[in-house]
């Protein structure tokens, strides 16, 4: 499958907001958004006008890039959104962020998605004790995610037992026992990715 490889900072400049896709160093002054908060390029800080299509655009990227999917990937993910009941666009948000990568970067056992998707394909990590390792499998209420007993003695999950790890009101972690359990589907409210998905539908749907 196709990868994006190039500066992932250039992404969080093309949206003009942080999508956090490089660990620690999007929390540090070395952020390349602190530094050069306009759009990359020639033009970059030229352009101005943004048309109604634009915008719509400009939304899904930024949610596509945020959760680290390729097009058609997330494209198939909200056609799904559409068939089930309620709103599409806070489905897709739902359904987006119970993905298990996001989950364990949720959690607090990845500096990012893009880590946490790494840490998950190399079978790191367990749902309910089986193993899991794909990381659009979606969880659901009651699920425990918990670090594979073979990894937990490796150095990057040794230093996460001495963090203070603070997770979203839907989730729980023990960072002693290298574990977390969904206590719930999370509500469009405890969603905090900056994304007005009606705009995602609105593109959609032409
Ligand atoms: Fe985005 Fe992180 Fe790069 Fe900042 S450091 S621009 S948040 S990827």
């Amino acid at each position: 499958m196709a990868r994006y490889r190039e500066a992932n900072c250039r992404l969080c400049r093309r949206e003009g907001q942080k999508l956090f896709l490089k660990g620690d160093r999007c929390y540090s002054e070395k952020c390349a958004l602190e530094r050069r908060n306009f759009p990359p390029g020639q033009h970059g800080q030229g352009r101005k006008k943004v048309s109604e299509y634009g915008l719509q655009l400009r939304e899904k990227q930024k949610a596509k890039r945020f959760y680290g999917l390729q097009e058609t990937q997330f494209r198939n993910l909200f056609d799904k959104a559409v068939r089930k009941q309620g709103k599409a666009g806070e489905n897709l948000l739902i359904m987006l962020e119970t993905r298990l990568d996001n989950v364990v970067f949720r959690l607090g056992f990845a500096s990012s998605r893009k880590e946490a998707r790494q840490l998950v394909v190399h079978g790191h990590f367990t749902i309910n004790g089986k193993k899991a390792n794909i990381p659009s499998m979606a969880v659901k209420a009651g699920d425990v995610i918990a670090v594979k007993e073979k990894s937990t003695n490796s150095p990057k999950f040794k230093e996460i037992k001495d963090m203070t790890i603070t997770v979203p009101a839907w989730l729980s972690v023990d960072v002693n026992k290298l574990e977390g359990q969904v206590l719930s589907i999370p509500t469009r409210e405890q969603i905090d990715t900056p994304v007005a998905e009606h705009l995602i539908v609105e593109l959609y749907s032409k």
